[in-house]
């Protein structure tokens, strides 16, 4: 059996381990669980490719960033490495190879995004397999305490265990002590065999630097002009920014371009190969940009805007000087981000009378049943992603049990009249398609057929409605296309109290509200600390300095801190608050509840607001320069505000 170091050499073509992953790879092969907390760039992916050569089953690797698992798997596969992924876009052929090397043994690794568990099919095949490691990337998304909270990865630790998973390797590059401790406490992992490697980068300059709105676009164009040559990136909010200050800063002669999740597939991948292949670029980006960058020489990260946590903002800075060469990091203070940042986290939390309608629409189905999440949003006025997250906690909490989604519909395009399509078919093959398709309704070119009614329509099973509607196709009568995902559940059993459940739901997010909104306050007063800024983020992420790190702004400036500019007061005119009150009055099913109308004054959109045309509305987004929180507790008052 060769060793971990023959297969690092032999293998991979590497020389020596990096920090940590002989210790973690060491834990596995000795059949424990193991969590790896090295920093971006820091070499975790090895940590579980190598041992999945070394072990008998195979090695299961969940990661939420599809991007990232092609390249890897591409990788692997050009060192020989039998890897594969299951996703969604894989079609009939590509999935039936997959699941046969699977079974033969050949595949080592098995990519596999965490939604990909809900499926039935792909949970059935897997549970057949010996899997001798069970490897979690982002694994900080188990935690309610981390930045990143997906309730699905709870979910993920009960695969763990139900595919009876030899070990488990739990990955990320950010986690806080309870963060961590929450990662091994949901994954079995003792804490012993957590390893964490260093987090300081003593090469990394770490500046804060207030600075008003109006000032902030001058003072980024000339500490980018000033500084040592290099590819820099310059962090924002909002996809608008990236382009604007793109613009502005190409406009004072730099080299700049902007980059963001709202971009075609090929420009994006042309400002990222330029970026990868350049020796000066500025790429201006939302925080989509640097996931994938594998780029040592990166001298420069601004962050325009406010990060929303440390653990974003300990992400981004730690994107420069990977090549160890000193990076310039520089966070811009201005206070004017602070309101939309919250409200990013308001806008996701929903009314309590959200959370109860939903309640009262999930157990008013039958006991299988299926769920549109965007209809179940409209109707409840609560966001989609805060849907998802509710009906994960029924799931997690033993009310529902989840299945495999599925369509509800289908849209096709007919290649021929119906009535050649029809005459290729006789008897009660006729009459059942006949009655499939009368059920079509046309759009403008394609026509829309429900399944239910369709079944309805002809008496038969859904399935047939599928397979005929597929054979159609095969046969070169019809284009088809899927619409419309349902999302499958089984009620396992019914709340005695429908409202103290919907208490106990609205609570968590709250909880999960207020835990956003201090990790926003963490940004602020790492900004403003009269101490050493380096120690802080440390000791934010459990590790201790031994002395002032000497190069963050307050060990720069001899022991100063930053004053802080103060946030703009917010009044609410009295007039305009009566206007509101009115409007509120004429439409009390959307903005009669306080957090409803606090949502529609600070311009935060809501299904419902966009159901009624409120978004539209001169009021709407009025008190987007008040804090969110101000504004609700006047919307809360007994009178509905004051005026
Ligand atoms: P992470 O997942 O921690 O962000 P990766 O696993 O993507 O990091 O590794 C980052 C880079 O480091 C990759 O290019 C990888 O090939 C390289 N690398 C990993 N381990 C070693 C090693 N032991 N020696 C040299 N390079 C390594």
């Amino acid at each position: 059996m060769p060793t971990p170091h023959d297969v690092l050499r032999r293998t991979f073509g590497l020389e020596q381990f990096r920090p940590g992953q002989e210790e973690v790879i060491t834990h596995l092969l000795a059949g424990r669980s193991a969590a790896a907390v090295f920093p971006t760039g820091g070499g975790k992916s090895l940590c579980y490719q190598l041992p999945a050569l070394l072990l008998p089953g195979v090695t299961l690797v969940v990661s939420p960033l599809i991007a990232l698992m092609k390249e890897q798997i591409d990788r692997l596969r050009a060192r020989a490495v039998a890897a594969a992924r299951l996703d969604s876009t894989l079609d009939g052929d590509e999935y039936r190879r997959v699941m046969t090397d699977l079974r033969s043994g050949a595949l080592r690794l098995l990519y596999l995004a965490p939604e990909r568990f809900n499926n039935e099919r792909v949970r059935a095949a897997l549970l057949r397999l010996r899997v001798s490691l069970f490897a979690v990337d982002e694994a900080h998304c188990i935690s309610e305490w981390g930045h990143n909270f997906r309730p699905d990865y709870l979910k993920l630790a009960h695969f763990a265990r139900l595919c009876r998973a030899e070990r488990v390797l739990a990955l990320t590059a950010t986690a806080t002590p309870p963060v961590l401790a929450d990662v091994c406490r949901g994954f079995a992992i003792a804490p012993a065999c957590a390893v964490r490697t260093g987090f300081h980068r003593p090469n990394l300059t770490l500046r804060t630097t207030p600075v008003r709105a109006d000032r902030r676009d001058a003072l980024l164009a000339s500490s980018l002009k000033g500084r040592p040559p290099g590819p820099a990136i310059v962090y924002v909010t909002l996809q608008r920014t990236a382009e604007e200050v793109a613009g502005r800063l190409a406009g004072a002669g730099l080299p700049a371009r902007f980059y963001h999740a709202g971009l075609a597939d090929e420009e994006r991948a042309a400002v990222q190969d330029g970026f990868a292949t350049s020796a000066d670029a500025v790429v201006v980006a939302t925080i989509a940009f640097g996931m994938g960058i594998d780029k040592a020489d990166i001298r420069a990260v601004y962050h325009y805007n406010l990060p929303k946590s440390l653990e974003n903002y300990s992400q981004e800075v730690g994107r420069a000087g990977r090549d160890g060469a000193p990076a310039e990091c520089e966070l811009f203070v201005c206070p004017d981000d602070l309101n939309r940042l919250e409200n990013f986290v308001h806008g996701d939390t929903p009314s309590f009378a959200g959370v109860h309608d939903l309640l009262r629409e999930v157990f008013a189905q039958g006991e299988d049943f299926g769920l549109n999440l965007y209809e179940l949003s409209g109707t409840c006025d609560v966001r989609p992603v805060v849907v998802s997250t509710l009906l994960t906690y029924l799931e997690l909490d033993g009310w529902l049990q989840g299945g495999t989604p599925f369509y509800a519909a289908y849209q096709f395009q007919p290649l021929k009249p119906s009535a050649e399509i029809l005459a290729r078919f006789e008897g009660e093959r006729r009459d059942f398609l006949k009655a499939v398709l009368r059920t079509a309704k046309p759009a403008r070119t394609w026509f829309h057929i429900d399944l239910d009614t369709a079944a309805r329509a002809s008496g038969s099973p859904r399935e047939r409605v599928v397979r005929a509607l597929d054979y159609l196709a095969e046969l070169g009568l019809l284009t088809l296309r899927a619409d419309g995902v349902r999302h499958r559940y089984r009620r396992l059993k019914t709340p005695p109290d429908l409202e103290a459940l919907a208490h106990d739901l609205h609570r968590r997010t709250l909880e999960r509200e207020a835990r956003e909104v201090a990790r926003l306050n963490q940004v602020m007063e790492l900004a403003g600390l009269d101490g050493c800024q380096g120690e802080r983020l440390c000791a934010h992420f459990g590790e201790t300095l031994a002395a002032p790190c000497g190069h963050c702004s307050w060990c720069l400036d001899g022991g100063k801190p930053a004053k802080l500019l103060p946030r703009a007061p917010a009044a609410i005119d009295e007039a305009l608050w009566r206007e509101a009150n009115a409007l509120r009055g004429r439409h009390r099913e959307t903005l009669g509840d306080a957090r409803a109308f606090t949502r529609f004054l600070c311009g935060l959109g809501s299904p419902r607001l966009t159901r009624d045309k409120l978004t539209r509305e001169r009021l709407f987004g009025a008190l987007e320069q008040v804090p969110f929180l101000e504004v609700l507790r006047h919307a809360e008052e007994p009178s509905g505000g004051r005026g």
